[in-house]
């Protein structure tokens, strides 16, 4: 059983086979040419094994380029097909063609010399010569203009032919290939090459010459290439010719930008820049996800550095760099600084007591309460132990001493966890002129030294003034 499927494959492979092996039935032949046509064997073709982008036989043995698709193009339009004649080299064509052991040549220039041995089709494709120098070169407006510089051109070609006869001010050099030619130039052992713009393109770019230009344009040599035909199968030409008018420019368009397109863009592999492209943002993703990691992190570093772990005030560190900061800022402005000192009255009975956990306890719940009661302006920190330590910019004496009297009463008034009750005593002191740092801390402390010894739960500033 056939499925549905398969029926509807043969039916497009049916299609395609009539299309590829019939000829165009819009092409009216002769009855001469019809019955050619039916009893034709596979007609024989020389090429040039070595005109890449034009033609080439590659590794496989294949025909393939601009030329392969324009013969096979007209080939299949008038229901003939064609036999590669295998060849290393240009020579050995031209040669099988002059012996007759190949009908036609796909793609050539028609030349006196030809014309001895060929007859052409119609031109299948048109192509400017144009003249390749080294960088250096002045543009070339007329070869006629340039003495005794040598041009390199490849054996066999059409401008072989012409070149003697058109610009005998040149001196020939004659090369095996058009790699050789431009390999000349840019090695300076010629001044320049004349060759079809789109091979030279392609031969410079694959041979990396890049110290070479396109200096000026040969518009007497414009390469038409032809179907050469033998001068004996004039029906068969005449066939050819007939399929190579049929070719449209938007179908000569479509072959030339086939291969040409290739040459153009060869060195960009979009597929890599793609990669390259996809690694960069990935890079770009992780490194903007670390950044923003480490600044998180590094904030916290910064926070934890400057915060006293149990109490989560400021610690001794970041007391001593604001005091410094304050103090400068308080002369610069001559404005009040001041300092309260403050320690709890008989902490160490609570450890005694209670433990160090409860002692911890308390000292937490006394940052807390300082906190609560202190200006967002007035920086509060642990100065060690079970002392705490507040300083207050822009504050004069008189103010310092109502927030410490404050403080004191409220501490004594607060209920603790555990312990319930606990008092705290505080030195207050304001700056003086000539203070430095330590001035202010000493005479805190001995402010809370005298409250201490006083009788604790209470406020001295000092210097003192009571006595
Ligand atoms: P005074 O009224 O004279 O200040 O008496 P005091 O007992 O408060 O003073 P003292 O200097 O004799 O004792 C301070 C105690 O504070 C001793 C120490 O174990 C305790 N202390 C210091 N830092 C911490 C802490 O981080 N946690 C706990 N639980 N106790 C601490
Ligand atoms: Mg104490
Ligand atoms: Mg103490």
């Amino acid at each position: 059983m056939i499925s549905s499927k398969e029926v509807l494959c043969i039916f497009i492979f049916a299609i395609v086979v009539s299309l590829t092996h019939a000829s165009d039935s819009s092409i009216e032949f002769t009855e001469q040419e019809n019955s050619y046509l039916q009893n034709a064997m596979p007609i024989k073709m020389c090429v040039d094994p070595e005109w890449i982008p034009f033609e080439r036989i590659n590794d496989q043995g294949q025909h393939e380029g601009i030329a392969a698709d324009l013969v096979q193009l007209v080939a299949q339009r008038v229901g003939l097909k064609i036999e590669l004649y295998p060849v290393k080299t240009w020579d050995e064509s031209l040669a099988a063609s002059k012996s007759k052991r190949c009908q036609i040549i796909s793609f050539i220039n028609q030349t006196p010399d030809r014309d001895e041995w060929l007859i052409y089709t119609e031109p299948t494709f048109y192509d400017p010569n144009i003249i390749v120098t080294r960088e250096e070169h002045l543009f070339v407006a007329d070869l006629r203009a340039l003495q005794g510089e040598s041009v390199a051109i490849p054996r066999g070609t059409m401008i072989e032919e012409f070149i003697h006869r058109d610009y005998p001010n040149l001196k020939v050099i004659l090369t095996e290939s058009e790699q050789a030619a431009s390999l000349m130039v840019s090695e300076r052992k010629a001044d320049l090459m004349i060759r079809s713009l789109i091979v030279a393109a392609y031969t410079i770019k694959k041979e990396g010459l890049f110290n070479l230009k396109i200096a000026g344009q040969v518009s007497e040599y414009t390469n038409k290439l032809r179907i050469g035909v033998l001068k004996d199968e004039q029906i068969l030409r005449d066939i050819l010719n007939k399929g190579v008018k049929t070719i449209t420019p938007q179908e000569r368009e479509a072959i030339s930008n086939k291969h040409v397109v290739v040459i153009a863009q060869k060195g960009i592999d979009y597929s890599l820049v793609w990669k390259i492209l996809a690694v960069l943002a990935l890079v770009l993703l992780v490194s903007a996800y670390w950044i923003r990691k480490l600044n998180v992190l590094n904030k916290e570093l910064e926070r934890l550095s400057i915060t006293d772990k149990l109490t989560g005030v400021f610690n001794r560190v970041k007391l001593d760099d604001v005091l410094e900061t304050e103090l400068k800022r308080s002369v610069r402005f001559r404005q009040p600084l001041s300092v309260i000192m403050l320690d709890i009255d008989h902490f160490k009975q609570v450890n005694d007591t209670h433990g160090h956990q409860a002692g911890d306890m308390i000292l937490s719940e006394m940052a807390g309460l300082l906190r609560a009661n202190t200006r967002e302006t007035d920086i509060l920190g642990r100065w060690g132990g079970e002392e705490f330590m507040i300083i207050c910019p822009q504050t004069d004496i008189n103010g310092s001493k109502t927030l410490a009297t404050n403080l004191c009463r409220i501490i004594e008034q607060h209920i603790f966890p555990i312990v319930h009750h606990k008092t705290a005593s505080f030195g207050v002191t304001v700056n003086q002129p000539g203070d430095q740092a330590e001035n202010l801390v000493a005479r805190a402390d001995a402010g809370l030294y005298a409250a201490k010894h006083a009788g604790r739960n209470q406020v001295k500033i000092w210097p003192c003034h009571d006595d």
